[in-house]
Parts: structure tokens; sequence; C-alpha cells
């Protein structure tokens, strides 16, 4: 072809380092949810107040002048404060100087232990249907992500198939529980079957915990934390944003062991270097001061979580359980035959509710499956508003 009809290359455009990237499905519905008045029960944050305590102790750590930055692995009173807090749930004190640090949310956690730790031609093995930032990080690291289904009705992993995905280039494994989008928990057994899986490999464990305070009818978190033969290989992420309803906050922070500490900071380092200072004396206040909130979580959430299943019922909708998290998957066979993506745009422009698609969340979602993520995490004047709307389908 000659070069003058052939495609314009823009020199000065690279080629793109993460080519199958385009807007999360989060902010495509949030847009759509915004440009049609619709009720947003789709993006994965609360609606209702931040706890006045956290407020306030973050006020005055501005008014006080704490507004410079904070040391890059976090203030040591707030990594003292997790350490504490981390005992306090699942009965092993990491070593605040060398096994705690705080970042700038899950988010960056994630991407700092992956860039840290996985290296170009590496497999990262990852458990759809899964959170959406994994991939991109473990693509930034030049690893390559290999994608293993959870069981398409109750969202457990297959241990055994897992196994079978692990090559001398498995770097990682990536966990998440309570689950986004599913809700499902990893049960004791679980974790037994995971200790086997990994012992005597070089294999990492990723364990994304950011809903570990919300789990449901008395059952406890499995935190990767409370199992020795995990932890000593394992990055533990959490979130604040996801504890004290403040996502916007971007907080979190993440326990490994001081060798994978060690590579993780360095990424930390030169990636944000520290995250905002005046939040993190207020979250250190918070966890010393009202431990019942991260204790109670789960008893916050669970009669959001039975109302809105028992309005559902008044639908055409039919809702899996939910163990834990604050999402509900509803099956909509019942009402439409569209595929998810496209349900969803219909729900939200035609009849007035936001829900997020679960085929995004796959590699290659499982033909013919019919199901949508809505979030709970909302007042109770939002939800209701919803359900009149999902009533009328
Ligand atoms: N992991 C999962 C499973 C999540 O749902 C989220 C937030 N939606 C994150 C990580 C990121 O947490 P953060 O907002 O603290 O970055």
């Amino acid at each position: 072809m000659p070069a003058e009809t052939g495609p314009r290359i823009d020199p000065l455009v690279p080629e793109s380092r993460l080519p199958r990237v385009g807007t999360t499905i989060f902010t495509v519905m949030s847009q759509l949810a915004a440009e049609h008045g619709a009720v947003n029960l789709g993006q994965g944050f609360p609606d209702f107040d931040v706890p006045p305590r956290l407020v306030g102790a973050l006020s005055q750590a501005m008014a006080d002048g704490h507004n410079q930055y904070a040391p890059a692995h976090g203030l040591p009173a707030l990594r003292e404060a997790i350490a504490d807090k981390t005992q306090d749930c699942y009965g092993y004190r990491p070593d605040p100087a060398s096994e705690v640090t705080v970042t700038s949310g899950g988010s960056e956690a994630i991407l700092d232990a992956v860039m840290a730790t996985v290296h170009p031609g590496e497999e990262v093995i990852v458990l759809d249907p899964c959170y959406d930032c994994y991939e991109p990080a473990i693509e930034m690291a030049g690893g390559t992500a290999v994608h293993v289904p959870l069981d398409p009705q109750g969202f457990a992993p297959d241990w055994e198939r897992v196994r079978q995905a692990i090559t001398p280039r498995t770097r990682m494994l990536l966990v998440n529980s309570p689950h986004n989008p599913s809700g499902a928990v990893l049960g004791v057994e679980d974790m037994r079957q995971l200790e086997a899986l990994l012992r005597g490999t070089r294999i990492l464990l990723l364990s994304d915990e950011v809903y570990e305070h919300i789990v449901y009818d008395g059952a406890r978190h499995e935190s990767v934390l409370r199992y020795p033969g995990l932890r000593e290989r394992a990055f533990v992420v959490s979130s604040f944003g996801k504890t004290y309803h403040c996502t916007g906050w971007k907080v979190g922070y993440c326990v490994a062991p001081p060798a994978l500490t060690t590579e993780l900071r360095k990424v930390h380092q030169y990636n944000t270097f520290c995250t905002f200072t005046p939040a993190q004396l207020a979250f250190t206040r918070m966890i010393r001061e009202e431990p019942a909130h991260y204790r109670g979580l789960g008893g916050f959430y669970q009669p959001m979580r039975d109302r809105f299943r028992e309005q559902l019922q008044g639908t055409r909708f039919r809702p899996l359980p939910v163990p834990g998290g604050y999402f509900q998957l509803v099956d909509y066979s019942q009402v439409s035959d569209l595929e998810d993506a496209e349900f969803c745009r219909w729900l939200t422009i035609e009849h007035g509710v936001a829900a997020i698609p679960l085929s995004p969340f796959y590699r290659s979602p499982p033909a013919g499956q019919r199901l949508v993520r809505l979030c709970f995490a909302k007042n109770p004047s939002t939800l209701d508003a919803a359900i009149e709307r999902l009533e009328k389908l």
C-alpha cells in the first residue's frame, strides 16, 4: 500500500501500554446514571455519612497544622494502630516498622505489590470474575494474567483448576474475599487448600481484603493473616475507604513480611511517596477511640442487606446469596434476555436504575449469564426509589 494511503501514525503517540483498557465500567455507568437522572446502584460507594468522629479528627488534624508530607511508609502512630487492629481481628500482630505500609487506597497497594514482584514474562493467576484493576497492574509489570473461572453459581474457587493453571512462570496468585462482584467469601477449607497448593512453591499471594469487616450472619472473615503458611508469602490489602464509608479519601494499607514489604515500599516511594497526612492522623484516632466501628461493620450492613433482599422479592429480579461485602447480584432472566451490558444501559436509560454488568469482570464471561451487580450501601430512601422502579419491570 502506498505510504500516503496507509494509516496516519502520530510519531508523538506511542503504542499503548494498555491497549485493552478503556474507561472503567463504573465510570461509564455513573456517567450514564447522572445523564439520565437514574438511581445509581452501580458504583460501589456508600451514600451515607462518614462517622462524625472521623470527620472531626480530620478537620482537627488540618487545623493543627499536620499538612505536610508524612513519612513515606505511613505515620508510625497509624502503623502501630493498624498492627493492634490486626491483632484484635486476626490474632496476629504484624511488625509496624517492617510489615505495615500505608498507601493511597487499596488500589495503590495492589499496583505496588504487583509492580514490585512480577517480572516481564511471568504469570499471575486471577480468578474470574475479578475486580478490574488487577489485570492492568499485571500488564504494566510486563506479566500475563492467567484467568481461572470461579464456579458460576456460588463463585467458589476450584482449587484443582487453579493447580492446573500453575506453570514454572507463575509468580503470583490473586484472591479477593469478600469478593467483588459476588460477595462470596473464602472459608477455612479454602484457606487449607490454598496453603497446600502454595506450599513449597515460589508463588506469592496477593490477598485483596478490602471488604474484610463486612461479613454476615455471624461468620468470621478468614483473613490470610490468620494462616502462617499463607501470610509468609502474602501481600494483604485493606482499604479504610470501605471500612469508614469514605471511598473518596483513598487511604488503605498493605501488610506483608519484611522482605516483601521492602520491595513494595520501593515502588510506593516513587509512585505516591506518601499518603494524605491529615487522614492518617484521623484514622489513627478512629481505630483507637472507636474500635466498635470496624468490629460492628457487618452488623451495621446486615439490616441493609436483609431489607434490600426482602424488597427484591417483590420484583422479578432473583437475588443471589450475599455472605459478604455490600453488593447484591441479581439474575434478571425473568425480566429480559438482553446481554448484560446492553441490559444495564436499557435499565438506566429507560427505567432509571443504574447497575453494573458482570461481563467486564471476566476475560470470557459464561455464555448466557444474566447477572448484574447492585450496591446496597445506600440510604433507605435511595434503595426505596430503586425498588419502586424495579417493581414496575
Ligand atoms: N479491591 C476491590 C475488590 C475493590 O472493590 C476496590 C474498590 N472498589 C478496591 C480494591 C480499591 O480500593 P480503594 O478504593 O481503597 O483503592
